[in-house]
């Protein structure tokens, strides 16, 4: 007796090169125990997908997520998340029983550069000292003996924009000696994306390790267009035998602290090290024609463009900085903008105080990164509580979102490619055997979704939405969707880094 069986549906095993095939599959403990045209037996769960397209379950890369019921995950298909992204991670204790009735979906975990750095040498500018270094390396190294999928890092943050690329690569190191993969938010994603692509192939090469380059995108009004070069260099660098993959989030804006917007020199210390440092009217003076130039130069001077997503003051959330700064009784132009960004800093100096959105990429370049066989995709989002804080759609639709609108609606590719970029494609960087696909043995992961219905609701305005078309979610062979409704039910597990040795992604496009 198996414990279900999904029935009538059409199966996409993984890959993009299999065809669907109409077909059943069976589960029993937590397992895929049989997969065929028929399969007899009884189950004591029958579903009926007749009509709708079955799918591993899907594994994003990318993301900040708390252990959880991470319903906006689960509920758009998602079976396993990566958390730990942009150098922000370290490894709970006591796992896996940590995680062991208490997340919805799976969860794997990278260690991040930023924290490390944070918790050995502190939110300061400087190199550490040789003691500090091997410090360092010692908390990745019990990271990735802990079962961390590889190392993190977020460049453009601070304190990790402190730090040399060479101390990037100690720390890259123990990640490589342990078959762990180099993710990382890049130093740079606007006018000098190609020198921090060039960093990150570097690190690459000298740690010895595959490289995944976070959220690929160009900001900034003044580089749309740049995706083709970018892909060009990383498309030279793989023709040189580099491993090097990237992920996206199907949106034309991102997401992150208010402080982005400000130089990372500002940043040092702590909060009250920055209020200090912005009641100095040489530092503030500074600062306001740093942000003018930015908002000038980045947003076309357009401030709506910048949206306050969480902010402990609930009369800015949703609003624009054009409407912050008028809500301050100054004009929506860039140096009026600029100083009320800089009180509101001040107000809420703390790192994580305030986020937005920002309006600054090009739909265009979402397209041409999306085209590389070698993106997948990746939400950036977290776990959010439903209805709370002006949020970033991605965090709802991002797999639904790609599905539909980008495969299904403008043919982008076919909808067993866009399936790949969100199963095997991540699966294969993780070196996970056992989930991404459709095999006897595997881990019962399955998305049951009907092609022509499935589609994001989440937008910018009102980003609290749940996808469509996804009936069926089944983590480790238990229900924890039905009838797109979450059952409660919360039959995620650790997922460390498998114990085999590194080996060179393929692409089957
Ligand atoms: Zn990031």
């Amino acid at each position: 007796m198996f414990d279900l069986k999904i029935v009538n549906g059409l199966i996409f095993a993984g890959a993009s090169a299999g065809q669907p095939w109409p077909g059943c599959v069976a589960v029993k403990d937590g397992r895929i125990a049989a997969l065929g045209a028929a399969i007899s037996g009884s189950a004591r769960h029958v579903l009926d997908a007749a009509g709708q397209a079955v799918s591993p379950g899907f594994i994003d890369l990318h993301t900040h997520c708390s252990i959880g019921h991470n319903l906006n995950y689960l509920q758009a298909g998602v079976t396993t998340v990566v958390s730990g992204n942009c150098g922000f991670g370290r490894l709970p204790a006591e796992l896996p029983e940590c995680v062991a009735g208490r997340c919805g979906p799976n969860i794997a975990f990278l260690t991040g550069h930023n924290s490390a750095r944070r918790e050995v040498v502190g939110n300061v500018n400087r190199a550490p000292t040789p003691g500090e270094m091997g410090r360092m390396v010692e908390l990745v190294a019990a990271d990735m003996a802990a079962g961390a999928m590889g190392l993190s890092a977020g460049l453009e943050y601070v304190p990790g924009y402190y730090a040399e690329t060479s101390e990037v690569i100690r720390l890259a190191r123990p990640a490589a000696d342990a078959g762990g993969i180099y993710t990382v938010h890049m130093r740079n994603e606007g006018d000098r994306i190609l020198d921090a692509i060039g960093e990150t192939l570097r690190i690459s090469e000298e740690a010895g390790l595959p490289a995944h380059v976070s959220h690929i995108k160009t900001v900034g009004v003044n580089n749309f267009g740049r995706s083709r070069e970018v892909i060009a260099v990383l498309d030279a660098a793989r023709r040189r035998g580099l491993d090097v993959t990237h992920d996206q989030y199907p949106y034309t804006a991102c997401c992150g602290r208010i402080l982005l917007l400000l130089s990372q020199r500002l940043q040092e210390g702590s909060p009250s090290d920055l209020r200090a440092r912005l009641d100095d009217p040489a530092v503030r003076a500074r600062a306001r024609s740093e942000l003018t130039e930015k908002l000038e130069r980045v947003y076309g001077g357009d401030t709506s463009r910048v949206v306050v997503a969480t902010a402990p003051d609930a009369a800015m959330v949703g609003r624009n900085l054009a409407e912050i700064a008028g809500m301050r009784g100054r004009s929506a132009k860039p140096d009026d903008v600029a100083d009320a960004v800089l009180d509101v800093v001040k107000e809420y100096p703390d790192q994580t105080a305030i986020y937005c959105v920002f309006h600054n990429i090009a739909e265009e370049d979402v397209r041409c990164f999306m085209l590389s066989p070698f993106t997948a995709v990746g939400s950036d989002g977290w776990s959010v509580k439903f209805r709370e804080g002006h949020a970033q759609p991605r965090h709802y639709g991002t797999c639904p979102r790609v599905l539909g609108r980008y495969s299904r609606d403008l043919g982008i590719f076919p909808l067993s490619e866009a399936l790949r970029r969100m199963t095997a494609l991540p699966a294969e960087r993780l070196r996970l055997a056992d989930r991404g696909v459709i095999a006897e043995g595997a881990w019962a992961d399955l998305v049951v979704f009907d092609p022509d219905a499935i589609r994001d609701t989440a937008t910018f305005d009102e980003p609290h939405q749940y996808p469509v078309g996804i009936s069926w979610v089944i983590v480790n062979g238990q229900i924890a969707v039905d009838h797109s409704r979450p059952t409660g039910l919360l039959p995620g597990v650790f997922v460390p880094r498998p114990a085999t040795p590194a080996r060179k992604t393929t692409c089957t496009v």
